[in-house]
């Protein structure tokens, strides 16, 4: 694996690669990997000659400045997970590189209604900040197909709605999310939790297929009550529990039985934030 800390040094390469003809898969990480990277990974090697990682902890999309200064970090271990995972490039850089005028001169995205529902109306700014750091990373990188997960649902909408104002010519994937065997999705945050706390926190996914068995024509309102309730017993302080439109994430009131839906959930367990989603149908 070739580790490249400077902007101007990956994109020397990155022009040698394109000419020789190859094709780049790019996958952004904050780091701390784990099962759920590394799936993303496979299938960016799947799918291009070369397969292109970054780590970078972005403080522009962290609102709130204690999750920023907790957030794991693991880069030893991490170059160890890629290299064994046979990952071309990893881009490790500095904030300075990112972000050389500081917290100057940030663009503004119209990322639409997408910019302040759900995640958006609990983490103010936090998109605008996802979309600083991919147009940097993308402008650099000009990947021909970009990797992301489903676990961060709006996310992935939220980047191709980027790369649409960008006219880059990228093809997205979005990529299943990895559960434990109890059903927590992977996460970073993960580490942050005591025993007792991931004990609990294996109730999301609970709830996520509780909605999904139970999901019915009509209103879902008991539904998700009875959703929200698996998760306050599990002592989870709900942010939300929703049904909504896969395609814009318009809250569903009431449900036709054709619409494709996805049911949301974010909640803390103690100070961890933690959010997982489910596709219904
Ligand atoms: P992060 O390092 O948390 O910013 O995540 C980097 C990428 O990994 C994002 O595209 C996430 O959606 C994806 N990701 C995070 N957790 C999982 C998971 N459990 N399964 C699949 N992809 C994931």
């Amino acid at each position: 694996m070739i580790l490249f800390k400077r902007s101007a040094d990956l994109r020397k390469w990155l022009i040698k690669q394109s000419e020789a003809g190859l094709k780049t898969g790019f996958v952004p990480t904050m780091g701390a990997l784990h099962g759920g990277h590394l799936q993303l990974i496979s299938a960016c090697q799947a799918a291009a000659d070369l397969c292109i990682c970054s780590i970078f902890v972005n403080p522009a999309q962290f609102n709130d400045p204690k999750d920023f200064e907790k957030y794991p970090v693991s880069t030893e271990k991490d170059i160890e997970m890629l290299t064994r995972a046979g990952t071309d490039v990893l881009f490790l850089p500095a904030v300075e590189e990112i972000y050389p005028n500081g917290d100057k001169d940030l663009e503004t995205y119209d990322l639409g209604a997408l910019e302040n529902v759900l995640e958006g109306r609990f983490r103010p700014g936090h998109y605008q900040g996802v979309c600083q750091v991919m147009s940097r990373l993308l402008k650099l990188i000009r990947p021909d197909q970009l990797f992301m997960g489903q676990k961060d649902f709006q996310q992935c909408l939220v980047v191709q709605h980027l790369i649409g104002i960008l006219h880059l010519p990228i093809e997205f994937h979005t990529v299943p999310t990895i559960r434990e065997p109890d059903g927590l999705a992977l996460s970073s945050r993960n580490r942050r939790l005591t025993e007792d706390q991931r004990k609990n926190a294996a109730a999301i996914s609970t709830a996520l297929r509780f909605i999904k068995e139970n999901l019915a024509p009509g209103s879902n309102d008991a539904t998700l009550r009875q959703a929200s309730e698996i998760i306050r017993k599990a002592h989870f302080r709900t942010d939300y529990v929703v049904l909504a439109r896969t395609s814009d994430l318009e809250p569903i009131k009431t449900w036709d039985g054709q619409e494709k839906a996805v049911a949301r959930i974010a909640g803390l367990q103690g100070e961890v934030r933690l959010i997982d989603n489910m596709l219904l149908n």
